[in-house]
């Protein structure tokens, strides 16, 4: 068997690798190892090349990062990586007429004068009133030592978190807005969830778009993949070891505690603790094992629904003016995208467009651009996407993904007008792609639905902790906080078993 770690991460995720940096980083000396079945680290906050055109494979944006706390812990271990942000965040292609969304509400508001002046009253109060839910939010958890009277009385000298506490996004909304398309750009907001809006706790949404109306969303310089790669060389260089093409078959456990991760290559490695930074139901039913479990929490991780998949098209353009459009486009409505899963059904009535190179003007055009299509799909749709269950990939499945491309470009090109002609590269990710390649059940975009209540990271097992989406809900934001938080209780229930060794 080989050497033992103090510490094994089961996947490179950003959760993964937050936890990895935090525990290297707190304690050089810890021998840590992070298992990932891919050669690349960041699961979907990673990158690929083809032919010199680079795309980001999944997550591109990262909401509230400049201020976040996991951007500060990480620079007091010296990671910097530039960011920037995108405007307009979107621009809506609706009917004859564009609306665009800046961090600026100012400039967001003078598009819906122009468009739909009956309605920036409304989108002013919404946006204001976002701002003052923020604020409570941010001063409820500032209160450290809170008790359940005093949170009550806190909550009622706050009458606009008091009021909107229990109502759902659709409520909010409704209050605010009444004209449908109005309300369709404000799903921007709650597409990272891939939830009905009644679903979505209206506090949780105004907060989002307070930090989109002050700060703006953030992308990492040079894509996802830059950004993975540099948190890969930090963990690396604080001490921690990083094998990819090492898939875990399964954690193994031995008298109720976490004692190795056995590798489809055969290789069995111990350590003293392990954290699965792997998807939730695959690491408990097929990695450990129910028998392991009592019987109420294996039924109530059965119940936990995972969140939504969808498609995403990397294209790879040359000699085409991309330049004349935003960096962010949508074209149809919002909801023409939401009803992919509220319907479950799949067509490309709407669809998301990213023009990576668009986001920075200043910087010099490359001749390779990437331009990157995205809408919702279920996973179950059309048979499993022709391939049955089995997941063999058929013929029929390569025909299916070619008459989907041919469909969004059409789509794109009664927009851009002879793009087909300066397509060099076409490759359609579906919501099987996403399973294979990440190992989430269902092709899960964002990890189980946010909208359950979700198991905590210390598990019933000894030794063995959770981190990342599993846990600490949808988003990079989420995954990196909850890597963390997962690595921070580690380390102190390390240091405290080695003072009472002494
Ligand atoms: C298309 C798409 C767009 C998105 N856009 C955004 C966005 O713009 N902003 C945002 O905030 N969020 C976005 N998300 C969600 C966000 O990317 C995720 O919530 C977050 O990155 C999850 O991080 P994680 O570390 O929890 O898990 P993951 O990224 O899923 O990482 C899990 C890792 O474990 C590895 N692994 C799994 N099983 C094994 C095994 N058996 N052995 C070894 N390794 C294994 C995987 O290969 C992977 O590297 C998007 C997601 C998708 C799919």
């Amino acid at each position: 068997m080989t050497k033992k770690y103090d510490v094994i991460i089961v996947g490179a995720g950003i959760g993964g690798l937050h936890a990895g940096i935090y525990l290297q980083s707190e304690n050089p000396g810890l021998k840590t190892l992070i298992v990932e079945q891919n050669d690349y680290p960041g699961g979907y906050v990673s990158g690929f090349t083809i032919n010199g055109f680079y795309f980001d494979s999944a997550a591109e944006t990262i909401l509230g990062y400049a201020k976040s706390s996991s951007r500060a812990i990480l620079q007091k271990y010296d990671f910097y990586h530039p960011i920037h942000t995108v405007e307009p965040m979107e621009a809506y292609y609706n009917d004859n007429h564009v609306v665009r969304m800046f961090s600026n509400p100012e400039l967001f508001l003078q598009d819906i004068e122009k468009v739909h002046p009956d309605q920036s009253a409304g989108v002013r109060k919404l946006i204001e009133t976002s701002h003052q839910i923020r604020k409570d939010i941010k001063e409820l958890s500032l209160d450290e030592g809170i008790t359940f009277g005093k949170l009550l009385r806190i909550i009622f000298k706050r009458p606009v978190l008091r009021k909107y506490a229990r109502k759902n996004y659709k409520q909010l909304l409704d209050e605010f807005i009444t004209n449908d398309e109005v309300k369709d750009y404000f799903k921007l907001f709650s597409l990272w969830f891939g939830l009905k809006l009644e679903n979505l706790k209206a506090p949780i949404l105004a907060y989002i778009i307070s930090v989109a109306f002050t700060e703006g969303l953030y992308y990492p310089e040079g894509g996802m993949g830059a950004f993975a790669k540099k948190l890969a060389e930090l963990y690396v260089t604080r001490g921690g070891e990083l094998r990819y093409k090492s898939t875990v078959k399964k954690i193994l456990i031995e008298k109720k505690t976490a004692k190795s991760v056995l590798l489809t290559s055969g290789e069995e490695i111990q350590a003293d603790y392990i954290i699965a930074n792997s998807d939730l139901h695959k690491t408990i039913f097929e990695y450990i094992g129910k028998k392991h479990f009592s019987r109420r929490f294996t039924d109530r991780i059965r119940k936990i629904e995972t969140s939504m998949s969808g498609v995403l098209l990397y294209l790879g353009i040359e000699n085409y003016d991309l330049s004349k459009y935003p960096a962010h486009l949508m074209i149809g409505r919002t909801s023409d995208i939401t009803k992919n899963y509220e319907e479950n059904d799949f067509n490309v009535d709407g669809i998301a467009v990213r023009i990576p190179n668009n986001s920075d003007k200043l910087k010099a055009r490359p001749e390779k651009e990437s331009l990157i299509v995205l809408t919702f799909a279920p996973y179950n749709w059309n048979n499993f996407w022709k391939i049955g269950r089995n997941k063999k990939r058929t013929k029929e499945y390569r025909e299916l993904k070619k008459s989907i491309i041919a469909k969004i470009i059409t789509k794109l090109e009664s927009f851009m007008p002879n793009i087909s002609k300066h397509i060099k590269i076409k490759r359609l990710a579906t919501p099987m792609t996403f399973e294979r390649f990440n190992g989430s059940t269902n092709g899960a975009w964002y990890g189980p639905k946010v909208n359950q209540r979700l198991p905590s990271f210390k598990s019933q097992i000894k030794n063995l902790f959770f981190a990342g989406s599993n846990v600490g809900g949808s988003g990079v934001q989420a995954a990196m906080s909850s890597g963390l938080e997962t690595g921070a209780f580690l380390m102190r229930k390390m240091n405290k078993k080695l003072l009472k060794e002494y």
